[in-house]
């Protein structure tokens, strides 16, 4: 889930909407060693609300496979289109930016690739690798698209064994077909149950934005879909129209109904789950630190 915010595009945000945020510094670390080595972030391409304050805390989640998606979902601002030939370097970069920034907990994403035959697959899976490689390596979380319901491709990642594997539901049922061109809210609820199937003590975490017009029973029916597939980590947040050509926000959702979804979520039996406003799927400061904290409790055990 990317859910980014360009406040002119509302005449006027609800208080619990307005906050400051720090002004991003375009030559900050992070910035300069995704420059470096022309790699991509979605922070960046996602236009993300949390960028100045995830690098200034030298979180950063980086994007995979190129920056343009041969998807195109509604609510996304990452660009969509035609991609550029896959770079073979790019498993190394990104190894040696992790190294460069000293990343303990490293987040991969990507752009969907359904050009590809593997649908990038092969690609997640040398990064992993990589990472691996690195003396004291990092937990290592993939945010991973659907692959065209292509088992062999995610058994493909599942094979080079990453410490969480996510894969965002997004929104609810009824919406989703709407909103999410290509992709299908079966194929991806499926996605994380396979991942538990395959019992390789991966953990599993998905996301869901709201104020697309979903109702409160859609979205518990949702988490219980999510509960259903094995889902371990819930992220919830609010959608936050990134820019003129996405689609318009239908509803701000109260702080209070945050918190009472973060309720039903534990009653649900997610071990953790993040609930608010400006909670992302990677947003560092919220979700992961607790998420990192009960993946490092469980494979002690
Ligand atoms: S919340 Fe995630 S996508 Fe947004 S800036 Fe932070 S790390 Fe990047």
């Amino acid at each position: 889930m990317v859910l980014s915010t360009d406040v002119r595009h509302y005449k006027r945000l609800p208080s619990w909407l307005r906050r400051k945020i720090p002004l991003l510094c375009e030559c900050s670390t992070i910035e300069r060693v995704i420059k470096k080595r022309g790699l991509h972030t979605i922070c960046r391409e996602g236009r993300c609300p949390n960028r100045a304050e995830c690098y200034s805390k030298n979180k950063v989640t980086f994007m995979i496979l190129g920056d343009i998606c041969t998807r195109d979902c509604l609510f996304c601002s990452v660009k969509s289109g035609q991609p550029f030939p896959l770079d073979s370097n790019e498993p190394e970069k990104i190894a040696d930016a992790v190294q460069e920034l000293g990343l303990t907990h490293v987040i991969i994403t990507s752009v969907t690739r359904d050009d590809l035959p593997d649908g990038g697959s092969g690609v997640y899976s040398q990064v992993v690798r990589k990472l691996k490689s690195i003396d004291q390596s990092p937990l290592i979380e993939l945010l991973i698209p659907d692959f065209n319901g292509d088992i062999s491709a995610l058994r493909t990642v599942l094979d080079s064994k990453p410490d969480i594997v996510s894969h965002n539901i997004e929104t609810v049922r009824t919406i989703f077909g709407s909103v999410r061109k290509g992709a299908d809210y079966d194929r991806s609820i499926s996605i994380l149950s396979i991942v538990k199937d395959e019992g390789l003590g991966i953990m599993t975490k998905s996301a869901l934005m709201l104020g697309l017009g979903e109702s409160a029973d859609e979205v518990l029916e949702t988490m219980k879909d999510l509960r259903g597939a094995g889902c371990d980590f819930l992220a919830i947040g609010q959608y936050l129209r990134p820019g003129i050509k996405q689609i318009p926000v239908k509803k701000f959702v109260v702080p209070e109904k945050f918190l009472w979804y973060e309720k039903k979520g534990y009653e649900m039996g997610f071990l953790e789950v993040a609930s608010g406003s400006f909670v992302r799927s990677s947003y560092q400061e919220n979700d992961i630190r607790k998420f990192r904290k009960r993946v490092v409790a469980e494979s002690d055990e």
